[in-house]
């Protein structure tokens, strides 16, 4: 059994920065603006409507996020009107209000393929339903998470605000912040409950925008008495064929025009997974097609281990076009067990949640290959923490640090 690690409370003075359409972030190269399907089905029209909008761009693509929201960057700043209600137009924002709050996670492949105690797509739904109805919880901030998982453990072992994990037929434990305040109650409770622990959240912080997370209240969240439970061990991602199902992965995390394409021609919707991938219905008899592609079906690819920050030019921080070397690594990526990310500068933006190699603003490839080399051979992980430089945290959810893979 695996135990969730609480993130560390950090000092802050600052509201989140999160963006949205009605709140673009403005970086190097344009705007940003993140989409939340809040774990329901993107239609794959929407997606490529989405990306008309960068058509104009070098290198065109809509970042997979780890909370499995869709974003575009490089989009005029300040974003024009025009552009605004063409992304509302994809159906992607069905809650303009309540847009940066619908930040929901759940067992992708639920209902799909026979694991887990039960489907929690309907809970989702109606929690999502629930969430956008309520014009108080629009104070819950843009890093707020909740976090649903059908008994796998493959959400629930990441951090969260609220969590539900079902744990039997028609039973579920609902937690706040971790696995140490649980309520053990019916899964048809679950989503008033999980309401109104949103609702204790946002009054117990008084419009205090510099409190993020459940973990950084002073008190515990919750009516007493909460238990502690074990969370189940978290599972190896899927990838390929799961039964009829298809899962493939996005290469650094960017869904590109040939992407789009290839998934249009086998299927009308997806479903975002917080790893960067895709779930695809009934779509395992068009794996060769979606690779042929360059999504990637199978655990051999350097692509499932490989990672890199935004970099140049999105970002003006950074030493290198990150992408480009990691594009270039990909062919002569050294075996190894761990993930390798690299970074342009010493912020680090979006480096997975578990151990990684951490390739720092190489100044060449083979300035890469030598550090991911010399990192291997007792698989030692190189752990970073990323450090506060400027009083916000950055050691969680998707903020205002210039990324790709957070
Ligand atoms: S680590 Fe973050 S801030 Fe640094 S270059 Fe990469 S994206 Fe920019």
């Amino acid at each position: 059994m695996c135990r969730v690690t609480a993130p560390t409370s950090r000092p802050r003075q600052a509201a989140d920065a999160c963006p949205g359409v009605g709140r673009p972030f403005s970086a190097a190269d344009g705007s940003i603006v993140r989409l939340r399907p809040a774990s329901r089905p993107v239609r794959v029209q929407a997606l490529a409507e989405l990306l008309e909008l960068a058509a104009g761009q070098a290198d065109p693509a809509i970042q997979l996020t780890s909370r499995g929201a869709l974003q575009l960057r490089g989009l005029p700043d300040p974003l024009p009107p025009g552009h605004r209600d063409a992304i509302r137009a994809t159906g992607l924002v069905p809650s303009p209000t309540h847009e940066l709050v619908r930040n929901l996670v759940a067992s992708p492949l639920s209902g799909l393929d026979g694991r887990g105690h039960a489907d929690v797509r309907p809970v989702t739904d109606l929690l999502d339903a629930a969430l956008c109805a309520d014009v108080e919880l629009t104070r819950l901030g843009g890093r707020f998470l909740f976090a649903l998982d059908d008994g796998r453990g493959d959400v629930i072992c990441d951090s969260f605000d609220l969590g539900l994990l079902t744990t039997g037929a028609g039973r579920c434990v609902v937690l706040a912040g971790g696995p140490n305040r649980a309520w053990e109650l019916p899964l048809a409770a679950a989503v008033p409950r999980m309401i109104a622990l949103a609702h204790e959240f946002v009054q117990r912080i008084a419009g205090d925008e510099s409190t993020w997370h459940v973990d950084e209240l002073t008190e515990p969240l919750g009516p007493e008495p909460a238990t502690e439970i074990n969370v189940p061990s978290r599972p190896e991602r899927p990838l390929g064929a799961v039964g009829e199902h298809a899962v493939v992965a996005v290469p650094l995390g960017l869904l590109r025009p040939e992407h789009i394409v290839a998934l249009a021609r086998v299927t009308d919707r997806v479903r975002v997974t917080p790893w960067r991938s895709l779930v695809i219905e009934d779509a395992a008899a068009a794996l060769p097609e979606l690779e042929a592609a360059g999504l990637v079906t199978h655990g051999g690819s350097p692509w499932t281990r490989l990672h890199a920050c935004t970099g140049l030019p999105g970002c003006a921080r950074s030493a290198l076009d990150t992408r480009s070397l990691a594009r270039r690594l990909a062919p002569v990526l050294p075996a190894g067990r761990l993930p390798v990310h690299v970074s342009g500068c010493e912020r680090r933006c979006g480096t997975p949640s578990t151990a990684y190699v951490d390739v720092l603003a190489p100044t060449s490839l083979d300035d890469a290959l030598a550090t991911i080399t010399l990192a291997q051979p007792d698989t030692t992980p190189r752990r970073v923490v990323p450090s506060i430089r400027d009083g916000r945290d950055h050691s969680r959810g998707e903020g205002k640090r210039e990324t790709a893979w957070t």
